[in-house]
């Protein structure tokens, strides 16, 4: 076989949400696995609703999610020439007719026949007075009064559409555009498309589209429908479920990669694999394994795939990751060396970064607000005594181990546990009582910062 052409082909109205990034995350394995193509189509041509903001808002998002196409981004409002050149040659080959017909009377007529128990489609008053252009007047394709449509979908299997049900469906509207259909067929045919994999909210356009590439005489392409998501509700997935964009995933706090596992096992699986890197999935994936019913979304299971992810991701690296999220408060960059330290001790302490910078902050407070509970409880009389007598032997610099050893012999020489040391110290730095691990808190804090939020303690 040829090599293989997929696409993806968002329409710039909104942000790429999550259904649109799995639509595009198996057009983008498809092509990558068989060393195909992957081009990426903008449907610009409603320009009402289409802006140049959605568009690089997209094509960010792509490219945070890791998936890379295949030479420039081709605008379909760039296109709209080559359309009317295929729309014209349909009129010429008597394939597509001119249409007068008002909307008012058409309205009409689907009255009537919808009262009379007819359907309410075109009644192909126009389809055989060869008319030509005239103003208000459309394009319809001139489609077969019987018979059947139908395709062998990669994911739904076998579906058949009769040809009754499908009107002469208008291919240029009166202000010269060309419609939806009409538009993707040409430029799919001409952008030499193989296989077509889409939302399946796209099904009832199929069989129309596949009447316009036989019109044209174009070879077919392999069509696949994506099941929808759904929200936990098994309502379409939408902002009444919260987050809907890959954007606001990432402002939340997810890894590209836990975001990307999560669409590809949504409506995939192999075996009972959860990990998978795009490296594999490339290897292994299989639109014949996608599964034909909406998947749910399910924010439990990416959570623990992002905290799987966080945990992969090299110190250094994640460090560089959590960073925005705390210098969006305000905070001054600490040096490469003390940010690891403390995105170490976080790591296994939140699902997200957005989490870990939550659990980090109190390193980069100036004094750390304290727990009303914890402070009644922990800083008593006879703890800030202790807490006192701490601050002579808290005053250097040492490594975690360190501080460790020094704690235990001062536990020890009072009998009384290491924990009756430790937790109200932890309460004076953190201002909680659970938190990171103490020797470490010390290490990072140093000698400065550990004494004055010790004394800060010591005045409540
Ligand atoms: N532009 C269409 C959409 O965003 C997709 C068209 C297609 O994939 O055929 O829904």
């Amino acid at each position: 076989m040829s090599q293989i052409v997929t696409r993806f082909a968002p329409s710039p109205t909104g942000h790429l949400h999550v259904g649109g990034a799995r639509t595009a995350l198996f057009n983008w394995l498809l092509a990558r696995q068989q060393g195909g193509r992957f081009v990426l189509r903008i449907e610009d041509t409603d320009a009402q609703r289409s802006t140049d903001e959605f568009t690089q808002a997209i094509l960010s998002a792509m490219t945070w999610l890791n998936l890379d196409w295949d030479g420039e981004p081709v605008y379909q409002s760039q296109r709209l020439a080559l359309h009317r050149e295929y729309i014209d040659r349909m009129v010429a080959e008597g394939k597509a007719y001119w249409c007068h017909c008002k909307p008012e009377e058409l309205e009409e007529r689907r009255q009537k026949a919808l009262a009379s128990g007819g359907k309410p489609k075109y009644d192909g008053l126009c389809r055989e007075k060869n008319l030509g252009p005239a103003p208000g007047a459309v394009i319809r394709f001139k489609g077969p009064e019987d018979g059947e449509t139908g395709w062998d979908d990669l994911i739904k299997g076998p579906v058949v559409f009769d040809n009754r049900e499908l009107d002469d469906l208008i291919i240029l509207k009166s202000d010269g555009m060309p419609t939806y259909n009409m538009a993707v067929v040409v430029d799919d045919v001409t952008m030499g498309i193989t296989h077509i994999i889409r939302g399946d909210d796209h099904v009832n356009n199929t069989p129309r589209q596949i009447l316009l590439y036989k019109a044209i005489g174009a070879a077919l392409p392999i069509f696949g429908h994506v099941p929808m998501i759904l929200g936990a509700d098994k309502t379409r997935l939408s902002k009444r479920h919260g987050a809907t964009s890959v954007m606001a995933y990432k402002e939340m706090g997810y890894l590209p990669q836990a975001l990307i596992n999560y669409l590809a096992r949504l409506g995939w699986s192999h075996g009972d694999q959860e990990i998978f890197s795009l490296e594999e999935m490339k290897q292994l994936f299989d639109l014949s394994h996608v599964g034909s019913s909406a998947g749910v979304f399910n924010t439990e299971k990416l959570n623990w795939l992002n905290s799987h992810y966080i945990k992969e991701t090299p110190p250094a690296e994640l460090a560089e990751l959590v960073w925005p999220y705390l210098e969006a408060k305000g905070y001054a960059k600490p040096d490469g060396e003390t940010l690891v330290k403390i995105i170490l001790t976080v790591r296994e302490r939140g699902k997200t970064l957005v989490e870990l910078a939550e659990k980090a902050d109190f390193y980069f407070q100036d004094l750390p607000p304290l727990d009303e509970k914890a402070a009644a409880k922990f800083l008593t009389p006879e703890n800030k005594e202790m807490l006192k007598s701490l601050k002579g032997i808290l005053d250097k610099p040492l490594i975690a181990e360190g501080f460790e050893e020094l704690l235990r012999r001062l536990a020890e020489e009072r009998g009384i546990k290491l924990g009756a040391v430790a937790q109200p110290l932890r309460v004076a730095l953190t201002g909680q009582t659970a938190s990171p691990g103490l020797f470490e808190i010390l290490d990072i804090l140093g000698p400065e910062k550990t004494l004055k939020r010790i004394d800060a303690a010591l005045l409540i």
